[in-house]
């Protein structure tokens, strides 16, 4: 069916000679890029920068008309704790979207100062892209590959006016879905062991208008909206109601629906989650208003661009990183990212959430393994999906930690693309480095271990 649809739109565009573009001229697609990274949220948008920076010549393929995936489409905010104690453990382009989100005003809110605009994260992240030399190629979605003896030859990608083919020495897959991993035929994993289940989805959604010296307590809060509940004012299996402030005064945003038991890589699940997000929504939006002290004159602002997707996902690599090395803050040699959020799973098939700590002011180390995929000699994955368990995924999902592994997948990809060698082959040790050298923060025993001095 695929094959018919394709055919039509290749021949149409046969008639007409095909329009240049400002960001990328489409006679240029026929070339082979140094690195192709697929998918613009965070681990996309350092990945692809940090490629070009690193010497590459870099093409960014994502689907939407806007770059930041969740931080942007999904709406999620604000950021987790990118911090062990007082040690900054994500750095690098993280921190300089940080810096230029703060130029910017678009960084810090009067009462959650991890929040940052949405729409100047955009600017932002296009800025950052075209800056570093990115070749930008919105509205285009990545639906194939040409595997040859276990090598991504090219990928298709569905992009107006018609299907086109994309040739790299190198692939970055940063879709949040491991989409071209899958496509590749890299063995992934999805949910929790037993039912395979997901975390669930969010539709995440903001108000102004919000009197906020006027809220209750947050337990008061929880206390009105299980009352709402049990009157059947309220159809939403979560439990509390989860929300943050934002960067502007007078303004929530709730993270509060929940819609359980879908799979993020099924149109039709997708489909049945926004429609009962919106109706979630709905419900939580009136009921604000007219049981919550503060919210009586609250309206609606913005609710993502698709529902918030948690988990899908995961692809089987070199190495498995488990819920034992998140929270026994594990080191490994070859770090080249770190984390210290806590596991955060949010209930597959109910309304509560399970939180494990790690011990206070530690972190641990992500290893450059559980970016290299099983089976594919030239593909690299940064990101929600990289090697992990379902519950040390739901440590490392969290955007400073995405931003970190794009970079650490995108540095990869571009010494790989320069030496013409697989991401196997890498020796790691000149990847850290190189990370050092653009500020990131790899943990000091890694650096110890590898380097002379640290
Ligand atoms: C409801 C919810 C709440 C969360 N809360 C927080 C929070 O408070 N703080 C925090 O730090 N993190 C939070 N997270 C986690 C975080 O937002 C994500 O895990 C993170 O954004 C993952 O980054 P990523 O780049 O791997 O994937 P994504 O952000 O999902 O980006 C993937 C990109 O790839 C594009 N794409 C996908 N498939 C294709 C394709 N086939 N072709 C082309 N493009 C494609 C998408 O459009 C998107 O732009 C939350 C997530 C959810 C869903």
């Amino acid at each position: 069916m695929f094959h018919t649809l394709d055919t039509h739109l290749l021949r149409s565009s046969e008639r007409a000679a095909e329009p240049a573009f400002v960001i990328l001229n489409m006679s240029e697609s026929d070339r082979t890029y140094d690195v192709a990274v697929c998918g613009g949220g965070p681990a996309g948008i350092a990945a692809s920068v940090a490629a070009a920076r690193t010497g590459a010549e870099v093409i960014l393929i994502e689907r939407y008309g806007f770059l930041g995936g969740m931080a942007t489409a999904g709406l999620v905010n604000p950021f987790m704790t990118f911090f062990a104690g007082s040690e900054q453990i994500v750095k690098g382009i993280f921190q300089e979207i940080i810096d230029r989100l703060s130029a910017k005003g678009g960084w810090g809110g009067p009462r959650e100062k991890w929040a940052f605009d949405p729409e100047l994260l955009k600017v932002t992240a296009d800025e950052i892209c075209l800056e570093s030399g990115v070749k930008l190629l919105l509205h285009s979605f990545v639906c194939g590959a040409d595997v040859r003896r276990a090598r991504i030859a090219s990928i298709k990608v569905f992009a107006k006016p018609a299907p086109r083919n994309i040739k790299a020495k190198v692939f970055v897959d940063a879709t949040g879905d491991a989409d071209l991993a899958h496509l590749a035929w890299v063995p992934c994993e999805k949910g929790r062991p037993g039912d395979g289940l997901t975390q669930p989805m969010t539709l995440n959604f903001r108000v102004a208008g919000v009197n906020i010296e006027r809220m209750p307590p947050r337990e008061e809060i929880n206390r009105l909206y299980l009352a709402a509940r049990d009157q059947g004012r309220i159809n939403c299996p979560r439990d509390n109601v989860l929300f943050f402030f934002t960067t502007r005064e007078g303004e929530v945003h709730f993270n509060t629906t929940r819609v359980i038991k879908v799979d993020g890589t099924s149109a039709r699940d997708l489909t049945a989650a926004e429609i009962e997000g919106r109706r979630q929504m709905k419900q939580i939006c009136d009921f604000l208003r007219t049981d919550v002290p503060g919210f009586e004159k609250s309206y609606l602002t913005a609710a993502g661009t698709q529902i918030g997707v948690r988990e899908t996902r995961r692809i089987v690599g070199q190495y498995v990183l488990t819920a034992e090395d998140v929270l026994s803050a594990a080191k490994f040699h070859d770090c080249v990212a770190r984390g210290s959020y806590p596991i955060d799973i949010h209930d597959p098939d109910a309304g509560g959430t399970v939180i494990k700590h790690l011990p206070p002011g530690e972190s641990y180390d992500i290893p450059y393994r559980c970016l290299v995929p099983l089976n594919v000699s030239n593909l690299l994955v940064a990101g929600r999906p990289i090697s992990a368990t379902h519950e040390a995924h739901s440590s490392l999902r969290v955007m400073p930690i995405a931003f970190a592994t794009g970079q650490a997948a995108g540095t990869a990809a571009a010494l790989c693309a320069r030496w013409n060698i697989s991401p196997r082959d890498l020796d790691v040790r000149r990847l850290q480095q190189e990370l050092l050298d653009q500020g990131a923060s790899l943990s000091k025993s890694a650096v110890a271990l590898d380097f002379k001095g640290g």
